[in-house]
């Protein structure tokens, strides 16, 4: 029986017949009789990406039984999880264990093995993104095999940790993990012509730092994470994380975000209200407390890596283009930083990146915005985020990753029937 399947953000919709297998073997068997019957199978996460890469072209496999922890290891840190395990039950249950994930991003709402395909990442100069914490996956592919790949296999490694569901099918990852720690979390207030000609300072003399600008102001609010011990201990009180998290930033913002739909000429003046109302706040947590909020309020985004010496001219190119067009955009962007890496298909690859995300609401209009920023980007060839809209095809894409040669290679030898491929895969791989 089909079923309606749509993103978190709305973008994308199918109408896909769904299987749910209860064990890695009857994945297995799925996957390999749907190549055998000429159909096409795409495995789904949380359905958290913006982008079309997960839409399914005819079966859709969820994982949702395919969840939890297989097994861990307190001395190494090295943990076996089950691929469709949700981020914020992974995280619970590394907590249990005395264990964290050594960096995450905003939210826990993803599978993990939807957030490594897509190249999730969080912030910290010396952090690569999520994918950084693999130490090794299984993964089904479409003649029905389940091979393990790790380290000792640098050509299937460097291609299947970024793999966007193309290459097979997760079903089991092991985590390099680390002892479960502590932040210290200092959000302040401040102006984009303060923190611009020093951004490249914080980047470096904080654990995680970021910068959030709301466009039509000079306002920006920065967030800096550092390591605390348990002897210091400054929660943030209940009150004041439901006004800030629940109530302002989701219920106020999103109801703000309503009427600005009909009143768009309202945006800037909220922005410069909205950015001015913010304060600051210092508070202690677990790590993934502190990392990941919720998100209520419906958006869309688009997310490029570019090398991060560029940032300062990407964030003055798209203030001015603001400036001059006064677009209604009620959304902060976001400015990240990461380590370089080693992952073929990863916005890390080689090079230490900053990243820049913009957001519009989704009943909004995005378009002039998107384009404008995805043509400042294009000149400091920047690397859009997998699950993250953007208009590049194969051919730009492979100017970008000197790998990208190698990963179709591998894809020609893992799926050559494109069992696994959907519209997506052949716009940003090709056929
Ligand atoms: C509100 C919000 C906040 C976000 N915050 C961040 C952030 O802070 N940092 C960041 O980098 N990104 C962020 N993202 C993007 C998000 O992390 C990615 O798009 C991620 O891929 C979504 O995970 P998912 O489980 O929903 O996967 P889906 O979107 O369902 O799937 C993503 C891809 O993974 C593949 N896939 C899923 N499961 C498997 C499997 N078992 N085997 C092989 N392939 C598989 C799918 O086929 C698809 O190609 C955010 C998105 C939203 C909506």
């Amino acid at each position: 029986m089909s079923t309606t399947w749509t993103n978190w953000a709305g973008t994308v919709t199918a109408l896909p017949e769904v299987l749910r297998p209860r064990t890695p073997e009857a994945l297995a068997g799925v996957v390999r009789d749907a190549a055998e019957r000429g159909r096409r199978v795409r495995p789904v996460g949380s359905g958290h990406s913006f982008t079309a890469v997960a839409r399914p072209a005819d079966l859709q496999l969820s994982l949702e039984h395919l969840s939890g922890i297989v097994s861990a290891d307190r001395e190494t840190g090295r943990v076996r999880v089950l691929a469709g395990t949700p981020l914020r039950v992974l995280n619970r249950a590394l907590d249990l264990l005395g264990l964290a994930m050594p960096n995450l991003g905003d939210i826990d709402a993803q599978t993990i093995s939807g957030a490594l395909s897509t190249g999730t990442h969080g912030t910290g100069a010396t952090l690569p993104g999520l994918t950084g914490a693999i130490a090794g996956l299984r993964l089904v592919t479409p003649d029905g095999e389940s091979r393990w790949i790790d380290a000792s296999e640098p050509q299937l490694f460097g291609a299947a940790r970024v793999g966007l569901g193309a290459l097979g099918v997760i079903t089991e990852i092991e985590l390099a993990c680390v002892p479960a720690y502590r932040l210290r979390a200092v959000e302040r207030p401040d102006s984009l012509d303060a923190v611009l000609p020093r951004i490249q300072e914080h980047f470096d003399a904080h654990r995680h730092f970021e910068l959030y600008w709301f466009p039509g102001t000079r306002r920006v609010q920065t967030k800096a994470n550092d390591l605390v011990g348990d002897d210091v201990d400054e929660p943030l009180a209940p009150w004041r994380r439901r006004l800030d998290d629940e109530i302002l930033s989701n219920t106020v913002f999103g109801a703000a975000n309503r009427l600005l739909v009909r009143a768009p000429r309202a945006v800037l003046p909220f922005n410069a209200i909205a950015a001015r109302a913010l304060t600051e706040r210092v508070y202690t947590g677990r790590s993934h407390e502190v990392f990941c909020t919720p998100r209520t309020v419906r958006f869309v985004e688009s997310e490029y890596a570019v090398p991060r010496e560029a940032v300062t001219d990407v964030l003055t190119d798209l203030a001015a283009w603001v400036a001059r067009r006064r677009e209604p955009i009620s959304f902060p962007v976001e400015v990240r930083v990461a380590a370089p890496d080693d992952i073929w298909l990863s916005t890390g690859y080689e090079r230490a990146n900053a990243y820049i995300a913009v957001h519009q609401y989704h009943r909004g209009d995005h378009r002039a915005y998107f384009a404008a920023f995805e043509d400042i980007v294009a000149a400091h060839a920047g690397r859009p985020h997998w699950g993250k809209m953007h208009r590049l095809g194969a051919d730009e894409l492979a100017a970008l990753y000197p790998r990208m040669a190698d990963f179709r290679a591998v894809r020609d030898r893992l799926d050559p029937d494109r069992v696994l491929s959907n519209d997506y895969l052949e716009r940003v791989l090709g056929p």
